[in-house]
């Protein structure tokens, strides 16, 4: 992590978890856990349902409110579809485009989240663009061809004075949901190759400038380590988003890594 240069950003992705109902109860239990002071960029992305009460319920608090997809297109007849302009009207700030879980189940392509990333930045929101390999292109070492693959072919969307504002995160397949973490110097070989590849692609003010997460099992053990590496500047976090206690330990690890006072 390098606050220098970037800002540091601990994301949960609470996938199709809980129901609107709950959502006043979750963050009354998170606020008194929060550090006092603010470390880093705190967002929770959420099912869209759960959007408005997640804004009412975290007003005042340093907590931005993210969703989980949307939709490529604008307007119109797409039954079920979710559009930019209602997450923005929501108040949404940030979106998660590209997830695995996207991808697998609903045949996302890479140029399909580039579109969907520039959308979210044309709405004033900030895309959370979410690459990653799986198991067997890791065992068959295609890992950083891939990583690359998909970086480039997504941020090919991006014009350049938008690019500084997307948020990447590096998330193994085979590391999300299976309690499987990457180790600190697998996630930090990938984050550093994404970094590189943006650099080579689109100069070095805007790689040294872009916030690269990692995701996959990340938790309140191991958010210290991870988070200690160079080119890892926070965390996209599944199933610990769901458990305030834990949450708030991967948060306050932020501080931890830089120093800073978080009480
Ligand atoms: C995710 O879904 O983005 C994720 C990283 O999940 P988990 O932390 O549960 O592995």
């Amino acid at each position: 992590m390098n606050k220098k240069y970037r800002k540091a950003v601990i994301a949960g992705n609470w996938k199709m978890n809980m129901v609107p109902s709950e959502v006043k109860g979750f963050v009354e239990q998170l606020r008194p856990l929060m550090p006092k002071a603010k470390t880093c960029e705190v967002v929770l992305c959420a099912p869209y349902t759960h959007i408005t009460s997640l804004r009412r319920a975290m007003k005042d608090s340093r907590i931005s409110v993210g969703a989980e997809d949307l939709s490529l297109h604008d307007k119109g007849a797409y039954t079920g579809e979710v559009s930019a302009a209602m997450l923005e009207d929501m108040g949404t700030q940030y979106v998660i485009v590209g997830h695995s879980e996207r991808r697998q189940y609903h045949g996302e392509t890479d140029f399909m989240v580039g579109e969907k990333a520039a959308i979210v930045l044309e709405h004033g929101m900030t895309p959370i663009i979410c690459v990653g390999e799986s198991l067997e292109q890791r065992e068959r070492e295609l890992t950083m061809e891939y990583i690359r693959y998909q970086v480039l072919a997504a941020l090919s969307y991006i014009p350049d004075n938008k690019l500084r504002q997307c948020v990447i995160a590096y998330e193994p397949i085979w590391a999300i949901g299976t309690g499987k973490t990457a180790t600190a110097e697998q996630a930090q070989e990938v984050c550093e190759c994404i970094r590189r590849v943006i650099r080579e692609r689109r100069g070095a003010r805007v790689a040294r400038s872009i916030s690269i997460l990692y995701g996959g099992s990340m938790n309140a053990k191991n958010a210290e380590e991870l988070l200690s590496m160079p080119d890892i500047d926070g965390g996209l976090i599944g199933g610990a988003s769901l458990k305030p206690d834990d949450f708030s330990k991967i948060i306050a690890a932020v501080a931890a890594v830089t120093g800073e006072e978080s009480k």
